[in-house]
C-alpha cells in the first residue's frame, strides 16, 4: 500500500476503529453486458486492494437484473480479468439473480408498509409528472391504490399477467424532493425476455437502485464502492434500507471518480458498438482498452496494477494521459525482457569484402537487467538492413548509414556504403558495402568513430515473421463516436524478418527489437510456421510529438521528425552523455534522455555546467524551458545567453523564487534578455518564506472556507492541497510551497 492512504481507506480504518464492522467485505459488481475494461481494473483493485489490506474479502458479483444485454460469455471475461490481476474472489462468486426471490420479498414488504405502489401510467406521462430541476413532480393518480390493490397487481406482475411497460412498481417516497432521483424512482417493471441464469423463471427485474443495496446488505458488505455518477442515488440507496429497518450492521455507499483515458473511449455501450460494427477484430482486439486487448497485446499485469497505483483514487472526474500506462508498460518490460534484432521493411546490403560465414556471441539483456543468456547472430556476406537506416541524401543530425557515413552493425562490425544500386523506378534496393575487420565489437582496434548502431540480419538465416503495429484507435483526444476513428490504428507487415534464435530458442515471449519497440507473440495467431507478433509499446512517447510537429512545422521539419522517429535507440556517442548524465550527474533517466538525444541542447547544457550551475536543477529548466524556446528558435536568435540560465538556476537554487515563479521569469528573460535577478527585482517576484507573513494569509483563507475544513477534519485530506493552492494563488505563486504546506496543515490539524 503506498504511503498517503487514500479517503476510501480512510473511512474504512475509521470504521473499523468506532467498531462499526467486525469485517471490511467489499464488492466488484459489474453488469455481464460487455468485457472489462481499465476502467473495472481501477474498481477491482479498489476493491479486492482493499479488501485484502485489512483483511477482509471482496465479493465478485454479477449484477445481472438487465436480462436482455446479459451474457455467460462477459461473465467469464469478468472471472479472466480479475484472476489476471492476481485477485482472488475464492467462494465468493454470487449473481444479483440469486437474490430475485428475496429482492421480491422486500418490495410486498415495501408495499406492505405502504411504502411502495404500482403505477400504471405510461412513460411519457411519467416523465411529465416528474417535474424539473425547479419544479416540483406530481404524484401519479394511481399512488393511492390501496394495499391490498398494489399486493395483488404486483403477484399479477410477476405471475405474467401483464404486457411489458404495462405497470411498474414505485417507491412512494417524495415527488418534490430537491434530488430528482428520489421522486418514487422504479423498483421493478416488467420485462419478457429469457434470462441468461434465470431463464424464463421471472418477467419482472428489479431495478438497479433496488437490487443493487439489497443485495450488498445480504452479502454483508461493509463498503459498497462505487463511482461518482452514483452519488445521488445513495439517497435511493439509504432509504431503502432504512424504511425496510434492516438489522444492523448495513453497508454505505462511497463514491470515487471514474477513470478516464484520452485517445479511447471506456463505456461498454461504445466497445460494444466497435465490437458489433466489425471497427475492430474483437473484444480483445489490441487497440481496445479492455483487460482482454491488453493481454493480447501483451501488456503485462504489473503494469496495468501500477498504473492503478500511480492513479490514485480521488474524488473529482478527471482524464488521465494514455502515455502515463505506456510509461508504466514500458517501465516494467525494460526491466525484464530481452533484447532482440528484427527488420520491418528490409534493404538488402552486400559487403563485398566478407565471404564466408560466422556466428557473433550476443548477450539478450544489457548490463542493467539482471539476467543471463546468449544467442548466436549469424553474419554473413548478404545482411538486411532497416531501410530507413540509410540516407543518400540526409539531413542535419542524420546518425545512420549514408553515403560518406559508416555505422556499426550492433554487436558486429561497422560498414560503409560504397555503391548505391537503384530498380527501375530509381529506389535504392540495395547497397554494396564494405567492412571493417578490425572493427568488431567488443575488440574494436579499427579507430573509427561512428555515431550509431542500427540493427541487421543476415539474410539467409533470418525468419519471416508477421508484425501487428497498433496505434491510438481514436485519432482525437476526447472521441465521441465513430467519426473520430483513427483511420491507421493497424498496419499489418507481413514479411518482416527476425533473427533465427528468437524463432528457434524462443528466449521470452515479450521482446524488445532494438530501436523498435516492445513485442509480444501473439497469444493466438502465432504458430511456429507462421510467428506473428503484436508492437505492446515503442521506446518512448512518440505521440506527443508527431502530434506537435504535424501542427504547425514546415515540411522539411517532419522529414527529420519521422527519420528520428519512435523507435530510434541511442547512438553510440548518445548513449555516452546518457551514462554520464545519470550515472555522474544523478540526472533521472527521462531528463537524461532528452538531453543526450538533442546535440543542441546538450552543447547548450554543458556550456552551462562550465560557467557553474547545479547538475541537476540545470538540467530541469534546460529540458524543461529552454528545450521548448530551441524548439521555436534559432539558438543565434535567442535573446538568453548560457550564463542568464546559471543566474536563473542559482536564484532557484539558494531559495530566492520558487520553481513556479522561475517560469516566469525564464519567459521574460526570453522576451527581453534582462538578468534574471534583476526581473526578480523589477517586478517584486522574491519567494516569500517568512512564515510571519504567510501565516495570517492562511488564517484568512481558513476563515473563508469552514465547510472544507470540516471535511477536511472528518477525513477529506485532498482537501490539503486546496489549502495549499488558495495562498500560493494570494500570493502570486510567490509563497513557498514548502513552508506553506507545512503551515496549512499545522493550522488545518490544531
Ligand atoms: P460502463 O459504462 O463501461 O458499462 P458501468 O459503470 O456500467 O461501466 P459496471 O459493469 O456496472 O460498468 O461496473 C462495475 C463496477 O466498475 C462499478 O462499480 C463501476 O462503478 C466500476 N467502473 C465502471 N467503469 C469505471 C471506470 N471508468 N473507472 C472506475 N470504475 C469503473
Ligand atoms: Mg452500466
Amino acid at each position: 500500500m503506498s504511503e498517503s492512504k487514500d479517503f476510501l481507506r480512510v473511512k474504512v480504518e475509521e470504521d473499523l476503529k468506532i467498531g462499526k464492522y467486525k469485517e471490511v467485505i467489499t464488492r466488484f459488481p459489474p453488469e455481464p453486458n460487455g468485457f472489462p475494461h481499465i476502467g473495472h481494473a481501477k474498481s477491482i483493485c479498489i476493491n479486492f486492494g482493499i479488501a485484502r489490506d485489512y483483511n477482509g474479502y471482496c465479493n465478485l458479483r454479477m449484477d445481472d437484473t438487465n436480462p436482455s444485454k446479459e451474457d455467460t460469455k462477459y461473465v467469464e471475461a469478468l472471472q479472466d480479468a480479475v484472476q489476471w490481476l492476481g485477485f482472488e474472489w475464492k467462494d465468493n462468486l454470487h449473481f444479483t439473480s440469486d437474490y430475485f426471490s428475496k429482492i421480491y420479498d422486500y418490495a410486498v414488504q415495501l408495499i406492505k408498509m405502504d411504502k411502495a405502489y404500482i403505477d400504471s401510467v405510461n412513460e411519457e406521462e411519467m416523465r411529465e409528472l416528474r417535474g424539473t430541476v425547479k419544479e416540483a413532480g406530481k404524484r401519479s393518480k394511481y399512488a393511492s391504490r390501496s394495499i391490498e390493490e398494489n399486493l395483488e397487481l404486483f403477484k399479477k406482475m410477476k405471475n405474467g399477467e401483464f404486457k411489458d411497460g404495462e405497470h411498474v412498481l414505485r417507491a412512494k417516497i417524495d415527488m418534490s424532493a430537491a434530488n430528482m432521483k428520489l421522486r418514487d424512482p422504479l423498483l421493478y417493471r416488467i420485462r419478457h425476455a429469457h434470462h441468461f441464469r434465470t431463464e424464463d423463471k421471472w418477467c419482472i427485474y428489479p431495478m438497479y437502485d433496488f437490487a443493487h443495496c439489497l443485495s450488498d446488505y445480504i452479502e454483508g458488505v461493509s463498503h459498497s464502492i462505487c463511482t461518482l455518477e452514483f452519488e445521488n442515488n445513495r439517497d435511493i440507496y439509504d432509504w431503502v434500507l432504512d424504511t425496510l429497518e434492516l438489522s444492523l450492521p448495513r453497508p454505505f455507499q462511497h463514491e470515487f471518480a471514474r477513470l478516464g483515458i484520452n485517445y479511447t473511449v471506456m463505456s461498454k455501450r461504445k466497445l460494444l458498438e466497435l465490437v458489433d460494427g466489425k471497427y475492430v477484430s474483437g473484444w480483445d482486439d489490441p487497440r481496445l482498452p479492455t483487460i482482454a486487448a491488453y493481454k493480447r497485446r501483451g501488456y503485462t499485469k504489473e503494469s496495468i496494477l501500477n498504473f492503478c497505483d500511480q492513479i490514485g483514487i480521488a474524488k473529482a472526474n478527471s482524464m488521465v494521459d494514455v502515455a502515463q500506462l505506456e510509461f508504466c508498460i514500458r517501465d516494467d518490460l525494460n526491466k525484464k525482457v530481452p533484447r532482440v534484432m528484427a527488420v520491418l521493411s528490409p534493404l538488402k546490403v552486400t559487403i563485398t569484402n566478407y565471404d564466408g560465414f560466422e556466428e557473433i556471441d550476443a548477450p539478450y539483456y544489457p548490463h542493467d537487467v539482471p539476467k543471463e543468456g546468449t544467442r548466436k547472430l549469424p553474419f554473413s556476406k548478404e545482411i538486411y538492413i532497416e531501410s530507413d537506416d540509410f540516407m543518400e541524401n540526409p539531413p542535419k543530425g542524420y546518425f545512420r548509414l549514408t553515403p560518406t557515413q559508416a555505422v556499426r552493425l550492433r554487436h558486429g562490425f561497422i560498414i560503409s556504403c560504397k555503391e548505391i544500386i537503384k530498380d527501375s523506378n530509381g529506389e535504392i534496393c540495395e547497397i554494396k558495402a564494405e567492412y571493417y575487420p578490425d572493427s568488431k565489437s567488443g575488440s574494436d582496434t579499427s579507430g573509427i568513430k561512428v555515431k550509431s548502431a542500427i540493427q541487421w540480419l543476415s539474410a539467409k538465416e533470418a525468419k519471416t515473421i508477421e508484425v501487428r503495429l497498433y496505434d491510438r484507435l481514436y485519432k482525437n483526444e476526447s472521441p465521441e463516436g465513430l467519426e473520430d476513428l483513427n483511420s491507421n490504428s493497424l498496419q499489418i507487415i507481413k514479411n518482416a524478418l527476425i533473427e533465427p534464435a528468437v524463432i528457434t530458442q524462443k528466449p521470452d515471449t515479450r521482446l524488445q527489437f532494438e530501436r523498435q519497440g516492445y513485442f509480444y507473440a501473439d497469444p493466438i495467431d502465432y504458430k511456429d510456421e507462421k510467428p506473428v507478433f503484436n508492437k505492446i509499446v515503442g521506446l518512448k512517447d512518440s505521440w506527443a510529438k508527431k502530434t506537435k510537429v504535424k501542427k504547425q512545422a514546415p515540411k522539411a521539419e517532419i522529414k527529420r521528425e519521422q527519420i528520428v522517429g519512435e523507435v530510434e535507440a541511442l547512438s553510440e556517442a548518445e548513449q555516452e552523455l546518457f551514462d554520464r548524465y545519470t550515472a555522474k550527474l544523478g540526472l533521472n533517466t527521462e531528463v537524461a534522455n532528452i538531453l543526450s538525444r538533442d546535440n543542441i541542447l546538450s552543447s547548450f547544457y554543458e556550456e552551462c555546467l562550465k560557467i557553474n550551475a547545479s547538475a541537476v536543477s540545470l538540467a530541469n529548466i534546460v529540458v524543461n524551458e529552454v528545450a521548448r524556446e530551441l524548439k521555436e528558435k534559432q539558438i543565434d536568435s535567442l535573446k538568453f545567453t548560457a550564463s542568464n540560465i546559471v543566474e536563473l538556476v542559482q536564484i532557484i537554487d539558494n531559495g530566492t523564487i520558487s520553481s513556479k515563479i522561475a517560469k516566469e521569469v525564464f519567459e521574460e528573460l526570453v522576451k527581453t534578455g534582462k538578468s534574471p535577478k534583476q526581473i526578480v527585482e523589477d517586478k517584486g517576484l522574491v519567494q516569500i518564506s517568512d512564515p510571519d507573513i504567510i501565516s495570517p494569509i492562511i488564517d484568512e483563507i481558513i476563515t473563508k472556507n469552514p465547510d472544507n475544513v470540516e471535511k477536511f477534519k472528518a477525513g477529506n485530506n485532498k482537501l490539503l492541497g486546496f489549502f495549499v493552492g488558495q495562498v500560493l494563488k494570494n500570493t502570486g505563486g510567490k509563497a513557498n510551497p514548502k513552508v506553506v504546506n507545512q503551515l496549512v496543515a499545522e493550522k488545518l490539524h490544531s
